[in-house]
Protein backbone atom coordinates (compact mmCIF):
# COMPACT_ATOMS: atom_id res chain seq x y z
CA UNK A 1 0.00 0.00 0.00
CA UNK A 2 2.79 2.48 0.59
CA UNK A 3 4.13 4.83 -2.12
CA UNK A 4 7.78 4.00 -2.58
CA UNK A 5 9.91 7.27 -1.90
CA UNK A 6 11.02 7.43 -5.43
CA UNK A 7 7.33 7.34 -6.46
CA UNK A 8 5.83 10.00 -8.97
CA UNK A 9 2.46 10.45 -8.51
CA UNK A 10 -0.44 13.47 -8.22
CA UNK A 11 -2.72 13.51 -5.93
CA UNK A 12 -6.06 15.12 -8.01
CA UNK A 13 -8.76 16.84 -5.97
CA UNK A 14 -11.66 19.46 -6.56
CA UNK A 15 -10.83 21.09 -3.28
CA UNK A 16 -7.07 21.61 -2.66
CA UNK A 17 -5.95 23.74 -0.31
CA UNK A 18 -3.54 26.71 -1.26
CA UNK A 19 -2.81 30.20 0.01
CA UNK A 20 -5.58 29.71 2.58
CA UNK A 21 -8.56 29.11 -0.18
CA UNK A 22 -9.32 25.66 -2.19
CA UNK A 23 -9.22 25.67 -5.98
CA UNK A 24 -8.85 22.34 -8.26
CA UNK A 25 -5.75 21.10 -8.53
CA UNK A 26 -2.80 18.35 -8.91
CA UNK A 27 -0.21 18.29 -6.48
CA UNK A 28 2.63 16.14 -7.99
CA UNK A 29 4.99 14.49 -5.59
CA UNK A 30 8.61 13.23 -6.91
CA UNK A 31 10.90 11.62 -4.13
CA UNK A 32 8.93 12.74 -1.37
CA UNK A 33 9.02 16.60 -2.63
CA UNK A 34 6.39 18.31 -4.13
CA UNK A 35 7.36 18.78 -7.58
CA UNK A 36 4.54 21.22 -8.86
CA UNK A 37 1.02 22.30 -8.10
CA UNK A 38 -0.97 22.36 -11.52
CA UNK A 39 -4.19 23.99 -11.34
CA UNK A 40 -7.11 24.31 -13.57
CA UNK A 41 -6.98 27.44 -16.42
CA UNK A 42 -9.69 29.83 -17.11
CA UNK A 43 -11.94 27.01 -18.67
CA UNK A 44 -11.93 24.72 -16.16
CA UNK A 45 -9.77 22.14 -17.62
CA UNK A 46 -6.08 20.62 -15.93
CA UNK A 47 -3.48 20.66 -18.40
CA UNK A 48 -2.41 17.55 -19.32
CA UNK A 49 0.10 16.32 -16.48
CA UNK A 50 3.99 15.86 -17.34
CA UNK A 51 4.79 11.99 -18.53
CA UNK A 52 5.02 9.54 -15.29
CA UNK A 53 2.84 10.52 -12.90
CA UNK A 54 0.33 7.99 -11.62
CA UNK A 55 -2.89 10.21 -10.75
CA UNK A 56 -5.11 9.30 -7.71
CA UNK A 57 -8.19 11.56 -7.72
CA UNK A 58 -10.01 12.04 -4.46
CA UNK A 59 -12.57 13.72 -6.13
CA UNK A 60 -14.17 16.53 -3.64
CA UNK A 61 -11.75 15.35 -0.61
CA UNK A 62 -9.98 18.12 1.04
CA UNK A 63 -6.07 17.79 -0.36
CA UNK A 64 -4.01 19.68 2.50
CA UNK A 65 -0.67 20.05 4.69
CA UNK A 66 0.01 18.07 7.14
CA UNK A 67 -0.55 19.00 10.68
CA UNK A 68 2.08 20.21 13.18
CA UNK A 69 1.89 19.29 17.06
CA UNK A 70 4.78 21.09 18.37
CA UNK A 71 3.45 19.65 22.42
CA UNK A 72 3.19 15.88 22.44
CA UNK A 73 4.35 13.54 25.71
CA UNK A 74 5.57 10.65 24.00
CA UNK A 75 7.08 9.71 27.74
CA UNK A 76 9.91 7.17 26.02
CA UNK A 77 12.24 6.06 26.99
CA UNK A 78 11.30 5.60 30.76
CA UNK A 79 7.25 5.53 30.92
CA UNK A 80 6.93 3.69 27.71
CA UNK A 81 4.14 1.80 29.04
CA UNK A 82 2.02 5.25 29.37
CA UNK A 83 2.74 5.97 25.42
CA UNK A 84 5.90 5.75 23.35
CA UNK A 85 7.17 6.78 19.68
CA UNK A 86 5.51 3.54 17.83
CA UNK A 87 1.88 4.29 19.29
CA UNK A 88 1.98 7.67 19.49
CA UNK A 89 3.30 8.52 15.80
CA UNK A 90 1.16 5.74 14.55
CA UNK A 91 -2.01 8.57 16.47
CA UNK A 92 -0.51 11.10 15.15
CA UNK A 93 -0.54 10.09 11.35
CA UNK A 94 -4.43 8.68 11.71
CA UNK A 95 -5.24 12.54 13.22
CA UNK A 96 -3.64 13.76 9.97
CA UNK A 97 -0.26 15.21 11.45
CA UNK A 98 2.48 14.35 9.95
CA UNK A 99 4.97 16.64 12.34
CA UNK A 100 5.05 16.59 16.22
CA UNK A 101 7.35 18.05 18.48
CA UNK A 102 8.43 15.59 21.74
CA UNK A 103 8.43 17.54 24.70
CA UNK A 104 11.15 16.46 27.52
CA UNK A 105 9.49 14.89 30.11
CA UNK A 106 7.40 12.25 31.33
CA UNK A 107 10.53 10.29 29.69
CA UNK A 108 13.36 8.72 32.05
CA UNK A 109 15.85 10.70 31.97
CA UNK A 110 14.10 13.91 31.24
CA UNK A 111 15.64 15.58 28.33
CA UNK A 112 17.63 18.05 30.54
CA UNK A 113 21.03 17.31 29.78
CA UNK A 114 23.16 16.27 26.63
CA UNK A 115 23.52 12.81 27.84
CA UNK A 116 19.91 12.00 28.46
CA UNK A 117 18.98 13.56 24.79
CA UNK A 118 21.19 11.29 23.59
CA UNK A 119 19.84 8.13 25.24
CA UNK A 120 16.03 9.67 24.12
CA UNK A 121 18.05 9.43 20.27
CA UNK A 122 18.47 5.85 21.00
CA UNK A 123 14.80 4.34 21.09
CA UNK A 124 13.99 6.26 17.80
CA UNK A 125 14.94 4.24 15.24
CA UNK A 126 12.11 2.30 13.49
CA UNK A 127 9.64 3.50 15.46
CA UNK A 128 8.30 7.02 13.79
CA UNK A 129 5.40 7.21 11.44
CA UNK A 130 5.58 10.96 11.36
CA UNK A 131 8.55 13.26 11.33
CA UNK A 132 9.93 14.48 15.15
CA UNK A 133 11.39 17.15 16.28
CA UNK A 134 12.40 17.24 20.07
CA UNK A 135 12.25 20.15 23.09
CA UNK A 136 14.89 19.86 25.77
CA UNK A 137 14.28 20.85 29.66
CA UNK A 138 15.07 23.67 31.90
CA UNK A 139 15.43 22.57 35.34
CA UNK A 140 17.51 24.47 38.31
CA UNK A 141 21.03 23.59 37.97
CA UNK A 142 21.24 22.48 34.32
CA UNK A 143 22.20 26.06 32.50
CA UNK A 144 25.45 24.67 31.30
CA UNK A 145 23.35 22.08 29.37
CA UNK A 146 21.45 24.07 27.36
CA UNK A 147 24.20 25.28 24.69
CA UNK A 148 25.03 21.12 24.40
CA UNK A 149 21.20 20.02 23.47
CA UNK A 150 21.05 23.55 21.23
CA UNK A 151 24.24 22.14 19.52
CA UNK A 152 22.92 18.40 19.11
CA UNK A 153 19.35 19.93 17.76
CA UNK A 154 16.85 20.64 20.25
CA UNK A 155 14.49 23.01 19.13
CA UNK A 156 13.89 24.54 22.33
CA UNK A 157 13.54 24.13 25.81
CA UNK A 158 10.53 23.54 28.19
CA UNK A 159 10.04 24.83 31.84
CA UNK A 160 7.70 24.27 34.69
CA UNK A 161 6.92 27.46 37.23
CA UNK A 162 4.59 24.76 39.40
CA UNK A 163 5.36 21.46 40.21
CA UNK A 164 5.59 19.56 37.04
CA UNK A 165 3.89 16.56 38.43
CA UNK A 166 7.63 14.41 38.28
CA UNK A 167 9.51 15.06 40.81
CA UNK A 168 12.61 14.64 38.22
CA UNK A 169 11.35 17.06 36.37
CA UNK A 170 11.42 20.23 38.96
CA UNK A 171 10.05 23.88 38.24
CA UNK A 172 12.42 26.58 38.00
CA UNK A 173 12.27 30.15 40.51
CA UNK A 174 12.66 32.79 38.42
CA UNK A 175 16.29 33.00 39.66
CA UNK A 176 17.08 29.90 37.62
CA UNK A 177 14.92 31.57 34.72
CA UNK A 178 17.46 34.24 35.10
CA UNK A 179 20.47 31.97 34.30
CA UNK A 180 18.82 30.17 31.45
CA UNK A 181 17.25 33.08 29.13
CA UNK A 182 20.40 34.50 27.99
CA UNK A 183 22.09 31.42 26.93
CA UNK A 184 18.09 30.92 25.01
CA UNK A 185 18.25 34.44 23.35
CA UNK A 186 21.69 34.39 22.39
CA UNK A 187 21.15 31.03 20.51
CA UNK A 188 17.77 31.98 19.25
CA UNK A 189 15.44 29.52 20.28
CA UNK A 190 12.10 29.70 22.67
CA UNK A 191 11.56 28.87 25.79
CA UNK A 192 8.29 26.91 26.61
CA UNK A 193 6.28 27.78 29.86
CA UNK A 194 4.24 25.81 31.93
CA UNK A 195 2.86 29.35 33.16
CA UNK A 196 0.90 28.81 36.75
CA UNK A 197 2.03 30.00 39.89
CA UNK A 198 1.21 28.86 43.18
CA UNK A 199 2.09 31.19 45.72
CA UNK A 200 0.11 29.61 48.28
CA UNK A 201 1.32 26.38 47.53
CA UNK A 202 -2.45 25.59 47.38
CA UNK A 203 -1.80 22.53 45.55
CA UNK A 204 0.12 20.57 48.21
CA UNK A 205 -2.12 21.16 50.79
CA UNK A 206 -4.27 17.94 51.43
CA UNK A 207 -7.46 18.09 49.13
CA UNK A 208 -9.61 15.81 51.61
CA UNK A 209 -13.32 16.96 51.39
CA UNK A 210 -14.94 16.00 47.88
CA UNK A 211 -12.11 14.84 45.49
CA UNK A 212 -14.51 13.72 43.04
CA UNK A 213 -15.95 17.27 42.67
CA UNK A 214 -14.83 18.85 39.39
CA UNK A 215 -15.94 22.68 40.84
CA UNK A 216 -13.51 21.25 43.53
CA UNK A 217 -11.00 20.98 40.98
CA UNK A 218 -11.49 23.48 38.73
CA UNK A 219 -11.20 25.89 42.22
CA UNK A 220 -8.07 24.58 43.06
CA UNK A 221 -6.02 26.13 40.02
CA UNK A 222 -7.80 29.19 39.95
CA UNK A 223 -7.16 31.98 36.46
CA UNK A 224 -5.10 33.80 38.50
CA UNK A 225 -2.23 31.02 38.79
CA UNK A 226 -1.99 31.52 34.86
CA UNK A 227 -2.39 35.27 34.89
CA UNK A 228 0.48 35.79 36.93
CA UNK A 229 3.22 33.38 35.88
CA UNK A 230 1.94 35.03 31.92
CA UNK A 231 2.85 38.70 33.80
CA UNK A 232 5.93 37.08 35.30
CA UNK A 233 7.40 35.81 31.68
CA UNK A 234 6.45 39.04 30.03
CA UNK A 235 8.62 41.09 32.67
CA UNK A 236 11.27 38.03 31.90
CA UNK A 237 10.85 38.04 28.37
CA UNK A 238 11.34 42.34 28.07
CA UNK A 239 14.04 41.94 30.67
CA UNK A 240 16.61 39.08 28.46
CA UNK A 241 14.56 39.62 24.83
CA UNK A 242 14.49 35.80 24.62
CA UNK A 243 11.34 34.39 22.90
CA UNK A 244 8.73 32.94 25.21
CA UNK A 245 6.16 30.40 24.57
CA UNK A 246 2.94 30.11 26.73
CA UNK A 247 1.96 27.00 26.51
CA UNK A 248 -1.62 25.33 26.92
CA UNK A 249 -3.05 28.77 27.92
CA UNK A 250 -6.45 28.15 29.94
CA UNK A 251 -7.22 31.66 31.21
CA UNK A 252 -8.78 33.72 28.95
CA UNK A 253 -8.03 36.42 31.37
CA UNK A 254 -4.32 36.57 30.04
CA UNK A 255 -5.17 37.34 27.12
CA UNK A 256 -5.20 40.96 27.44
CA UNK A 257 -1.67 41.26 28.68
CA UNK A 258 -0.65 38.95 25.95
CA UNK A 259 -2.01 41.00 23.67
CA UNK A 260 -0.38 44.14 25.06
CA UNK A 261 3.06 42.53 25.14
CA UNK A 262 2.64 41.39 21.59
CA UNK A 263 1.57 45.40 20.53
CA UNK A 264 5.05 46.15 22.25
CA UNK A 265 6.90 44.21 20.41
CA UNK A 266 7.79 41.52 22.61
CA UNK A 267 9.15 37.94 21.15
CA UNK A 268 5.74 36.11 22.69
CA UNK A 269 3.99 33.67 21.35
CA UNK A 270 0.53 31.46 23.01
CA UNK A 271 -0.78 27.78 22.04
CA UNK A 272 -4.13 26.87 23.44
CA UNK A 273 -5.79 23.02 22.67
CA UNK A 274 -8.66 21.48 21.55
CA UNK A 275 -9.48 20.62 25.23
CA UNK A 276 -9.95 24.04 26.38
CA UNK A 277 -11.71 24.95 22.87
CA UNK A 278 -14.00 21.79 22.61
CA UNK A 279 -14.92 21.11 25.98
CA UNK A 280 -16.50 23.18 29.01
CA UNK A 281 -16.10 22.84 32.99
CA UNK A 282 -20.15 22.99 32.95
CA UNK A 283 -20.43 19.39 31.05
CA UNK A 284 -18.23 17.68 33.14
CA UNK A 285 -19.48 14.90 35.61
CA UNK A 286 -18.07 14.48 39.13
CA UNK A 287 -15.53 11.48 39.18
CA UNK A 288 -14.81 11.70 35.42
CA UNK A 289 -10.91 11.99 35.90
CA UNK A 290 -10.52 11.46 32.25
CA UNK A 291 -10.49 15.43 31.96
CA UNK A 292 -8.23 16.06 34.76
CA UNK A 293 -5.26 18.27 33.27
CA UNK A 294 -3.30 21.37 34.32
CA UNK A 295 -4.62 24.05 33.82
CA UNK A 296 -7.72 22.73 34.16
CA UNK A 297 -10.57 23.06 31.39
CA UNK A 298 -12.87 26.21 32.66
CA UNK A 299 -15.85 27.75 32.23
CA UNK A 300 -18.09 27.69 28.67
CA UNK A 301 -17.64 31.14 28.84
CA UNK A 302 -13.66 30.80 29.10
CA UNK A 303 -13.56 28.82 25.92
CA UNK A 304 -15.30 31.40 24.14
CA UNK A 305 -13.03 33.74 24.93
CA UNK A 306 -10.15 31.70 23.98
CA UNK A 307 -12.22 31.47 20.63
CA UNK A 308 -12.24 34.99 20.07
CA UNK A 309 -8.18 35.50 20.34
CA UNK A 310 -7.39 32.61 17.96
CA UNK A 311 -9.64 34.72 15.52
CA UNK A 312 -7.97 38.12 16.40
CA UNK A 313 -4.36 36.74 16.48
CA UNK A 314 -3.57 36.79 19.95
CA UNK A 315 -3.12 33.02 20.62
CA UNK A 316 -1.08 31.89 17.74
CA UNK A 317 -1.62 28.11 17.95
CA UNK A 318 -3.39 24.89 18.21
CA UNK A 319 -1.84 21.99 19.53
CA UNK A 320 -2.92 18.58 21.44
CA UNK A 321 -0.46 18.46 24.85
CA UNK A 322 -1.06 14.79 24.03
CA UNK A 323 -0.15 13.89 27.95
CA UNK A 324 -1.43 10.16 28.43
CA UNK A 325 -0.86 7.85 31.03
CA UNK A 326 -1.80 4.05 32.25
CA UNK A 327 -5.42 3.64 33.02
CA UNK A 328 -4.88 3.11 36.94
CA UNK A 329 -3.06 6.09 37.09
CA UNK A 330 -6.25 7.83 36.13
CA UNK A 331 -7.85 6.28 39.06
CA UNK A 332 -11.12 6.20 37.55
CA UNK A 333 -12.76 4.19 40.08
CA UNK A 334 -12.27 6.12 42.49
CA UNK A 335 -12.71 9.18 40.49
CA UNK A 336 -10.42 11.37 42.54
CA UNK A 337 -9.34 14.35 40.90
CA UNK A 338 -6.59 15.17 43.18
CA UNK A 339 -4.68 11.18 43.05
CA UNK A 340 -5.50 11.25 39.04
CA UNK A 341 -2.64 12.24 36.59
CA UNK A 342 -3.17 15.78 35.09
CA UNK A 343 -3.35 14.71 31.47
CA UNK A 344 -5.38 14.85 28.23
CA UNK A 345 -5.02 11.95 25.55
CA UNK A 346 -5.95 13.55 22.06
CA UNK A 347 -3.19 13.64 20.19
CA UNK A 348 -5.46 11.45 17.10
CA UNK A 349 -8.93 13.76 17.91
CA UNK A 350 -7.62 17.12 17.68
CA UNK A 351 -8.43 18.16 14.40
CA UNK A 352 -11.66 16.36 14.16
CA UNK A 353 -12.80 18.14 17.39
CA UNK A 354 -11.42 21.48 16.50
CA UNK A 355 -12.98 21.15 13.04
CA UNK A 356 -16.09 20.33 14.71
CA UNK A 357 -16.84 23.31 16.77
CA UNK A 358 -15.00 25.63 14.40
CA UNK A 359 -17.92 24.80 12.29
CA UNK A 360 -20.51 25.76 14.68
CA UNK A 361 -18.87 28.97 15.10
CA UNK A 362 -18.52 29.60 11.21
CA UNK A 363 -14.80 29.48 11.25
CA UNK A 364 -13.34 28.08 7.86
CA UNK A 365 -11.25 24.83 7.46
CA UNK A 366 -8.38 26.64 6.13
CA UNK A 367 -8.25 29.17 8.95
CA UNK A 368 -8.34 25.89 11.44
CA UNK A 369 -5.62 24.52 9.37
CA UNK A 370 -3.23 27.88 10.09
CA UNK A 371 -3.68 27.25 13.56
CA UNK A 372 -3.07 23.75 13.46
CA UNK A 373 -0.54 23.70 10.59
CA UNK A 374 1.23 26.81 9.30
CA UNK A 375 1.56 28.15 12.50
CA UNK A 376 3.42 25.72 14.54
CA UNK A 377 5.42 24.78 11.45
CA UNK A 378 6.71 28.47 11.85
CA UNK A 379 6.72 28.48 15.26
CA UNK A 380 8.80 26.15 15.38
CA UNK A 381 11.21 26.63 12.01
CA UNK A 382 9.90 24.29 9.63
CA UNK A 383 7.71 26.70 7.47
CA UNK A 384 10.81 26.54 4.86
CA UNK A 385 10.05 22.91 4.07
CA UNK A 386 6.32 21.96 6.48
CA UNK A 387 2.95 23.21 5.74
CA UNK A 388 2.27 24.23 2.73
CA UNK A 389 1.36 22.33 -0.74
CA UNK A 390 4.34 24.11 -2.76
CA UNK A 391 6.78 23.71 -5.19
CA UNK A 392 10.01 22.10 -3.24
CA UNK A 393 7.92 21.68 0.30
CA UNK A 394 8.10 17.79 1.66
CA UNK A 395 5.26 16.16 0.32
CA UNK A 396 3.32 15.95 3.88
CA UNK A 397 0.02 15.72 2.41
CA UNK A 398 -3.64 14.72 4.06
CA UNK A 399 -6.56 13.80 2.14
CA UNK A 400 -9.47 14.71 4.47
CA UNK A 401 -13.40 14.49 4.50
CA UNK A 402 -14.07 18.01 6.02
CA UNK A 403 -18.43 16.64 5.74
CA UNK A 404 -17.47 13.20 6.97
CA UNK A 405 -18.82 12.76 10.50
CA UNK A 406 -18.32 9.47 12.59
CA UNK A 407 -18.12 8.88 16.77
CA UNK A 408 -14.86 8.03 19.14
CA UNK A 409 -15.26 4.58 19.92
CA UNK A 410 -12.20 2.88 21.77
CA UNK A 411 -11.62 0.16 18.58
CA UNK A 412 -10.21 3.13 16.86
CA UNK A 413 -7.97 4.75 19.25
CA UNK A 414 -4.49 4.33 18.08
CA UNK A 415 -2.72 5.80 21.54
CA UNK A 416 -1.30 3.12 23.37
CA UNK A 417 -4.46 3.61 25.54
CA UNK A 418 -7.88 3.85 24.99
CA UNK A 419 -9.03 6.11 27.69
CA UNK A 420 -9.33 9.90 26.30
CA UNK A 421 -12.30 12.54 27.21
CA UNK A 422 -13.73 12.45 23.55
CA UNK A 423 -14.65 8.92 23.67
CA UNK A 424 -18.21 8.74 22.36
CA UNK A 425 -18.43 12.33 21.23
CA UNK A 426 -19.75 12.44 17.22
CA UNK A 427 -16.95 14.94 15.42
CA UNK A 428 -17.16 16.27 11.62
CA UNK A 429 -14.19 15.33 9.97
CA UNK A 430 -12.72 11.94 9.07
CA UNK A 431 -9.50 11.83 8.10
CA UNK A 432 -8.43 9.69 5.07
CA UNK A 433 -5.08 9.02 4.33
CA UNK A 434 -2.07 10.90 5.27
CA UNK A 435 1.26 11.24 3.41
CA UNK A 436 4.43 11.87 5.25
CA UNK A 437 7.35 12.94 2.34
CA UNK A 438 5.74 11.16 0.06
CA UNK A 439 5.14 7.98 1.63
CA UNK A 440 1.16 7.03 2.47
CA UNK A 441 1.65 5.85 6.13
CA UNK A 442 -2.73 6.16 6.81
CA UNK A 443 -5.47 4.74 4.36
CA UNK A 444 -8.40 4.95 5.82
CA UNK A 445 -7.92 3.02 8.69
CA UNK A 446 -4.82 0.85 7.62
CA UNK A 447 -1.36 1.76 7.80
CA UNK A 448 1.56 1.19 5.73
CA UNK A 449 4.12 -2.05 6.39
CA UNK A 450 6.61 0.31 7.93
CA UNK A 451 7.03 3.43 9.62
CA UNK A 452 9.13 6.11 7.77
CA UNK A 453 9.37 8.68 9.76
CA UNK A 454 12.46 10.94 10.57
CA UNK A 455 13.53 12.85 13.57
CA UNK A 456 14.58 16.97 13.18
CA UNK A 457 17.45 18.71 14.47
CA UNK A 458 17.30 22.57 14.39
CA UNK A 459 20.76 22.58 13.20
CA UNK A 460 20.23 20.36 10.33
CA UNK A 461 17.28 21.55 9.31
CA UNK A 462 18.59 22.71 5.61
CA UNK A 463 19.37 18.40 5.09
CA UNK A 464 17.16 15.55 5.65
CA UNK A 465 18.23 13.77 9.03
CA UNK A 466 17.90 10.04 9.25
CA UNK A 467 16.05 8.39 12.06
CA UNK A 468 19.17 6.31 12.77
CA UNK A 469 21.08 9.83 13.62
CA UNK A 470 22.68 8.55 16.67
CA UNK A 471 23.73 4.81 15.60
ZN1 LIG B 1 2.34 19.35 28.16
Amino acid sequence: MSQPNSARFALKSKRVLRGGKFEEACVLVEDGIIKDVITTTANGTLPSLPAGFAVHDVGDKVVMPGLVDSHVHINEPGRTEWEGFNTATRAAAAGGITTVADMPLNCIPVTTSAAAFDEKLRHIEGRLWVDLCFWGGVVPGNTRELDRMVDQGVMGFKCFLIHSGIDDFPNVQRQDLESAMPVLARRGVPLLVHAELDHENHEHKPHVDEPRTYKHFLDSRPRRWENEAIDLMIELCRKHNCRVHIVHLSSSDAIAAIKKARAEGLPLTTETCPHYLTLAAEDIKDGDTRFKCAPPIRERENSDKLWQGLQDGTIDLVVSDHSPCTPELKHMEAGDFHKAWGGIASLQFGLPAVWTEAKKRGISLPTVLSWMSAAPARFLGLDHKKAALAQGFDADIVVFDPEASFVVEPSMIEHRHKVTPHEGRRFDGRVCETYVRGNKVYDNGHFAAEPCGKAMMRNKLGEKVDANINS
